[in-house]
């Protein structure tokens, strides 16, 4: 909406579009349809003369063919295709986060005061001894794994898989500047790794998906860990398709692939069909890596996700990442995203227990994705189980992002998810990883501030420690499930 009134048609708002929903001709900004709410008008229009408000409903009311139902229907039968859509599912499934309350230290239990005692928040990424091993290296001692490569993060926090493609090259560089400045690691997401950001690679997840998109034994051997993508929460069973148009000559050029051709990564790994065919795959990157760094697994969480988590602990996965329901992509068939997984909570708490249950728990550093949204989330996530909670969504947003859910289309006004040289320069890198940085460290405070009220003093006391929460929604069943107790219910 343009306040005729305010506007003093500069025509700002129309060049910043970049979903031509806003028209400058003769001197005078006109709505031509199609807003996406990215919101970016709003931002620049220097006299607040422009509002992005809900469109009023133009279907009358209807209990059952919602309005949402009614416009998919009329989009298929223009296109008779399947309906694309990004980031995670808008539907309003219940936030099971929202019904789970932190306990806190009273008189017998004291609480602890982050700012005067030490509290404790590295992490390890990388599969677990069970002994405590420690060397000498120069003046430092430093924790090291009894039986595997491990990476050391200052933070239970990873950014997760965001692929470059999906992305633009500033955006990528933001993400990966932001895990240096913390000490944290960055997926690469699939589709290798531009060669301007081998500086970052010690500070690299490296996906390998089913498209095997820029793997090299080369680039393999220069990043911090290696994961292997069998799943994603936004597309459960579900394949990547980066189209043709987002292929450009870099593009190209770092996943081997050529230009102006869709990047298609199969449903399915051609060469896993079983367990002995992941670990087999998990022994040639530790081989081709020289046993020099974790190699993980990421799967999406579906209702078998505990037995699932067994195999791939015992296929000898040093870390394994959780996507859950809810999980952000740059573009998912709707149908998938709205509809197929579980929830990230239950995943993994079913996962904690299962894996305690078989004595497998230790082995493993347990990453939980799919839409974490402050540290309250993550702070609950590891107590239900996850050692690491991987981000990626809350990331985009501190860079300026508004989740207006057309990524796929590659037109970002933000510069964010687009190859459009014009779009991604409106990006400054450095900007949007300072406020990666401002985010997570402002999170890992509120950590410390929830531990010390906790009187727990490092973050891996909290790891799957469901005592610590009470559940306080309608559905008894739900903490059952997660082995929570209902609120009111005491210890032991
Ligand atoms: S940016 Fe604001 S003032 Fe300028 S044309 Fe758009 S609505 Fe009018
Ligand atoms: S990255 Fe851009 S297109 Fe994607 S949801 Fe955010 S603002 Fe929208």
């Amino acid at each position: 909406m343009i306040d005729e009134e305010l506007c003093i048609n500069c025509g700002k708002c129309a060049k910043e579009c970049s979903f031509g929903a806003l028209d400058f001709k003769e001197k005078k900004v006109r709505y031509q349809g199609g807003c996406v709410a990215c919101g970016r008008c709003m931002s620049f229009c220097p006299t607040s003369a422009i509002m992005v408000n809900d469109v009023p409903n133009i279907f009358p009311h209807h209990p059952w063919f919602t309005e949402r139902d009614r416009r998919a229907i009329a989009a298929q039968a223009r296109s008779g295709g399947v309906l694309l859509s990004s980031c995670g599912t808008d539907l309003p499934y219940r936030s099971i986060y929202d019904d789970l309350l932190l306990d806190a230290a009273q008189v017998t239990n004291p609480s602890i005061d982050p700012l005067r005692e030490p509290i404790e928040t590295r992490t390890y990424l990388g599969r677990r001894s069970g002994k405590l091993c420690i060397e000498k290296r120069g003046k430092k001692y430093e924790l090291v794994s009894g039986d595997g490569a491990i990476v050391s993060m200052d933070m239970p926090i990873m950014i997760g898989h965001i692929s470059l493609g999906s992305v633009s090259y500033n955006t990528q560089k933001a993400l990966f500047t932001a895990a240096e400045h913390l000490n944290i690691v960055a997926g690469s997401g699939e589709g290798g790794l531009h060669p301007d950001f081998f500086n970052f690679a010690h500070r690299i997840n490296s996906e390998v998906a089913s498209g095997r998109f820029g793997v090299t034994p080369e680039y393999l051997k220069r990043v911090a860990a290696v994961e292997i993508k069998i799943g994603q929460g936004a597309k459960p069973g579900h394949g990547g398709h980066l189209p043709g148009e987002k292929v450009t000559e870099m593009i190209s050029q770092t996943r081997m692939i050529p230009e102006g051709t869709d990047a298609l990564s199969p449903y399915p790994h051609h060469d896993i069909y079983s367990i002995e065919d992941l670990q087999q795959l998990i022994s040639v990157l530790k081989e081709a890596t020289d046993y020099q760094m974790p190699v993980g697994v990421k799967v999406a969480a579906v209702h078998n996700i505990g037995a699932i988590a067994s195999g791939i602990v015992r296929a000898g996965a040093d870390f394994m990442t959780i996507d859950g329901f809810r999980g952000g992509t740059g573009s998912a068939p709707r149908v998938i995203r709205d509809h197929a997984g579980i929830p990230i909570e239950v995943a993994i708490a079913t996962v904690d227990q299962k894996l305690t249950e078989e004595g497998l728990r230790n082995k493993v550093t347990l990453c939980a994705s799919g839409s974490v949204r402050s540290s309250a989330d993550m702070i609950k996530i590891i107590a239900l189980g996850a050692d690491v909670a991987s981000v990626c969504t809350a990331a985009m947003v501190a860079m300026g992002c508004r989740v207006c859910q057309h990524c796929h289309m590659g037109i970002c006004a933000w510069g964010i998810a687009t190859q459009k040289v014009e779009l991604a320069s409106r990006l400054d890198p450095k900007i949007a990883a300072m406020s990666v940085v401002n985010l997570f460290r402002a999170w890992n405070e509120e950590l410390r501030e929830v531990l010390g009220a906790m009187g727990i003093d490092s973050v891996e006391s909290l790891v799957g420690n469901r005592d610590r929460l009470r559940y306080v929604g309608p559905n008894p069943k739900m903490a059952e499930v997660m082995d929570v107790k209902h609120v009111g219910e005491g210890w032991g």
